[in-house]
């Protein structure tokens, strides 16, 4: 019994905090490599190296010297190659880590105040009732966490506030701006005409065509929600998440824009016992 002790104690003397965090670390890192490479094209991708690493060492065992030689520089160039084939999937996946310090830097996300927020989604259901009724093609997409810069910049810069009029106005057939997408943020309409990056994914219907895959191509580079109104069909749709549910009406649109949108005041009061509001602010 002593000289279990005595084995266990000589270990938990040799293991200290900061080898737990060491591992911690290790741990979430490779937990969420594997996620990422789950949910992006990069599966196949794995398999493919898998594949050239055994060819590789079986290569050196039985001395197929130039065999070995040319893999051995395909994976060398293979390494730049894969950062620039993978960008958007990189690109999304750092975006991601930032938005996840959002959390612990409030500062970083635009405060929304609930009632504007809910003003806004009034607004935003009733005109999609309406240009869904009269078959107006429409794209919106609401900022969330994301920070969608460089999408204002594919369109022209606007900053007002969520009305039903400007939003129709926007969508009216031959109108300027009617083509692309708008873009609202901090409950402010911030840009319209914008263009969204396509989904890649080939397994959707043939009969959605590039403004659904734009929606969707959005919302899985973004955690943004984003609307559709088509032209085709009348039918409201939201993109989260690269799905896209269908079929929404006025009103399952305000439900569904409520939970999605304005944080419930527990969660508010959460986020003020973290981070204490001062005396004058609002
Ligand atoms: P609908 O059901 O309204 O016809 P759809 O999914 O079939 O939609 P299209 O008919 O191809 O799509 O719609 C074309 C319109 O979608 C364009 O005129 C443009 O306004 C918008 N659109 C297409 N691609 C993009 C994009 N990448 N970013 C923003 N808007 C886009
Ligand atoms: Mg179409």
């Amino acid at each position: 019994m002593d000289k279990i002790l005595r084995f266990f104690s000589s270990y938990i003397n040799v293991f200290k905090l900061n080898d737990l965090v060491d591992i911690a670390i290790i741990t979430l890192v490779i937990f969420w490599l594997i996620k990422l490479v789950k949910e992006t094209r990069a599966m196949q991708l794995l398999r493919g190296i898998i594949v050239l690493f055994v060819v590789l060492q079986l290569s050196d065992w039985f001395n197929l010297n130039v065999v070995n030689f040319a893999l051995s520089k395909t994976i060398e160039v293979g390494v730049l190659a894969l950062v620039i084939i993978f960008q958007p999937e990189l690109r999304h996946a750092l975006e991601r880590v930032g938005t996840g310090l959002g959390d612990i830097f409030p500062f970083t996300n635009a405060e929304t105040n609930a009632e504007e927020t809910e003003k806004a989604i009034t607004e935003i259901s009733d005109v999609c009732q309406s240009m869904s009724a009269s078959k107006t093609g429409a794209l919106i997409v609401i900022e969330r966490k994301s920070r969608l810069n460089d999408i204002f910049a594919t369109g022209t810069k606007l900053d007002s506030i969520v009305t039903k009029e400007l939003i129709g106005n926007i969508f009216y057939p031959k109108t300027p701006l009617h083509d692309g997408a708008v873009i609202i943020s901090g409950n402010r309409i911030k840009a319209a005409g914008c263009v969204l990056p396509l989904t890649q994914n080939t397994a959707l219907p043939s009969e959605l065509g590039t403004r659904h895959r734009a929606a969707i191509g959005m919302s899985e580079q973004s955690d943004a929600v984003v609307i559709v109104v088509s032209e085709e069909t009348g039918k409201i749709s939201i993109a989260r998440k690269g799905m896209l549910t269908r079929n929404y009406d006025r009103e399952s649109l305000h439900r569904t824009l409520q939970k999605l949108l304005i944080t419930l005041p527990e969660q508010q009061d959460k986020r003020k016992k973290l981070f204490p509001v001062r005396k004058g602010d609002k």
